[in-house]
C-alpha cells in the first residue's frame, strides 16, 4: 500500500488532500501541532490515517519521522499561509515556510540516498513568489521577485525544490494561485466576505469593512488544486507547475457574486473601505497560465468563479441555520 506524509494536514488543502489520498487507497500520515483540527473532523477516524504531533522546528524531528514513516509521497503544505500574517512575524514565516521545507527536502534526499527509499516531494509554492508581476499572465518562467515576507519565504523553498531536483530527488512545485472553499478561515478576504454576507442577509451583521476592492485575483476551487498536487507528485518527471484558472476577478466582483446569492443587488451601502486593510505592496493583479499543468499533468479546473462563491455563501448560510 502506498504511503503519503502530509505536513499542514489540518489546513484547508491538507484536509482535502488527506481525503483524496485515503480515497486512493493510501496509508496517510499527517503532521499536526496542538491546535484545532476541525477540518479533519470531516474525515472521521479512518484506520489508514495516522496523525503525528511533531514540532516542525525541532532539530532532527522531521528526519526521524521520515525514517519511521518511509513515505512514497511527501506533501509539504504547512505554512504561515497569509501575506498579512507574514508581515506580523517575518522570522517565523521564514522558518516554517522556508527552512522547514529545506529540512524536508534534505531528509527525503537522505532517505533516498542513504536508505534506498525513493520519495517524491511536492511543495505548495505560491503565486506570491512573483510579487509585483513582471508579466501577465504569469508562467513558470516569470521572474521571481517577491514583495512580502510570505512571498520571499515561498521563493526560498521553491528554489530549494529545484536545487534538490538537480540532486536526483523527484521534487516538484505547484505554484498555487488563490484557491478557496468553505474550509478557508475568516482571516482570508473571500471567507470574510461570504461569512459576512450570510450574516448580513439574516440581519445579524450591519456591514463589512474591506481593503482594496480593485485588487484582482485568480480564484479557484481548493479540491481542484489539491488534485494538481497529486498529479504533480505522480508525474513521470518532476517540475514546476502553475495551478490557476486563467481568469481573474476583482474583490468587487466577488462581492457582486456573494451578495447576489442572497438576493442583494446593490451592496454599496453595506461595504466600506478601511485603509487599515489596504496593503500597499500587494500585487494589483495575479493571473496564472496553467498550460503546462494542462499539457503535462492533464489538469484543469472544474469549478467556475460564480459556483465557487455560491458554494461558500451557501455553506455559511447553512452554518447559521445549524
Ligand atoms: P492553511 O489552511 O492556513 O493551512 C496551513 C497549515 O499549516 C495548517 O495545517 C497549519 O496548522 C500549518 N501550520 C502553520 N503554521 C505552523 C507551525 N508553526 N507549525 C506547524 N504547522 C503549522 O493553508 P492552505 O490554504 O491549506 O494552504 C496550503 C499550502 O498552500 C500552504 O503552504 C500555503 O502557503 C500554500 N498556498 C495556498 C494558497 C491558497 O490560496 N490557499 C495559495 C498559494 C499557496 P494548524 O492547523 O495547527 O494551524
Amino acid at each position: 500500500m502506498p504511503v503519503a506524509l502530509v505536513t499542514g494536514i489540518s489546513g484547508q488543502d491538507g484536509s482535502y488532500l488527506a481525503e483524496s489520498l485515503l480515497a486512493d487507497g493510501y496509508e496517510v500520515h499527517g503532521v499536526v501541532r496542538n491546535s484545532t483540527e476541525e477540518n479533519l473532523a470531516a474525515l472521521g477516524s479512518p484506520a489508514k490515517l495516522t496523525l503525528h504531533a511533531v514540532d516542525l522546528l525541532a532539530p532532527d524531528a522531521l528526519e526521524s519521522l521520515l525514517r519511521d514513516v518511509r513515505p512514497d509521497e511527501l506533501y509539504s503544505l504547512a505554512a504561515v499561509s497569509s501575506v498579512a500574517a507574514s508581515w506580523n512575524d517575518p522570522v517565523m514565516t521564514g522558518a516554517i515556510n522556508g527552512q522547514v521545507v529545506v529540512r524536508l527536502l534534505d531528509a527525503a534526499h537522505r532517505l533516498q540516498e542513504e536508505h534506498g527509499h525513493p520519495v517524491r516531494v511536492l511543495h505548495a509554492s505560491s503565486a506570491e513568489i512573483f510579487g509585483q508581476v513582471a508579466e501577465t499572465p504569469q508562467r513558470e518562467t516569470t521572474a521571481i521577485r517577491p514583495s512580502s515576507p510570505y512571498g520571499a519565504s515561498k521563493a526560498y523553498a521553491h528554489l530549494s525544490v529545484g536545487v534538490f531536483r538537480g540532486r536526483g530527488l523527484h521534487a516538484s512545485n505547484t505554484i498555487l494561485y488563490n484557491h478557496e472553499s468553505p474550509r478557508r478561515p475568516e482571516a482570508f478576504v473571500t471567507r470574510k466576505i461570504t461569512a459576512s454576507v450570510a450574516r448580513i442577509s439574516r440581519g445579524l451583521q450591519a456591514g463589512l469593512e474591506l481593503g482594496n476592492l480593485d485588487a484582482r485575483r485568480d480564484w479557484g476551487w481548493a479540491p481542484d488544486y489539491v488534485e494538481a498536487m497529486r498529479l504533480a507528485a505522480r508525474a513521470p518527471e518532476a517540475g514546476d507547475f502553475i495551478v490557476a484558472t486563467g481568469v481573474s476577478h476583482t474583490i468587487s466582483d466577488f462581492l457582486d457574486a456573494a451578495f447576489a446569492r442572497v438576493g442583494i443587488d446593490d451592496w454599496s451601502s453595506l461595504v466600506s473601505v478601511n485603509p487599515a486593510f489596504v496593503r500597499p505592496v500587494d500585487p494589483a493583479e495575479q493571473l496564472g497560465d496553467a498550460s503546462r499543468a494542462r499539457d503535462v499533468l492533464g489538469w484543469s479546473p472544474s469549478v467556475d468563479f460564480e459556483t465557487l462563491v455560491a458554494r461558500m455563501v451557501e455553506h455559511d448560510l447553512e452554518l447559521l441555520d445549524a
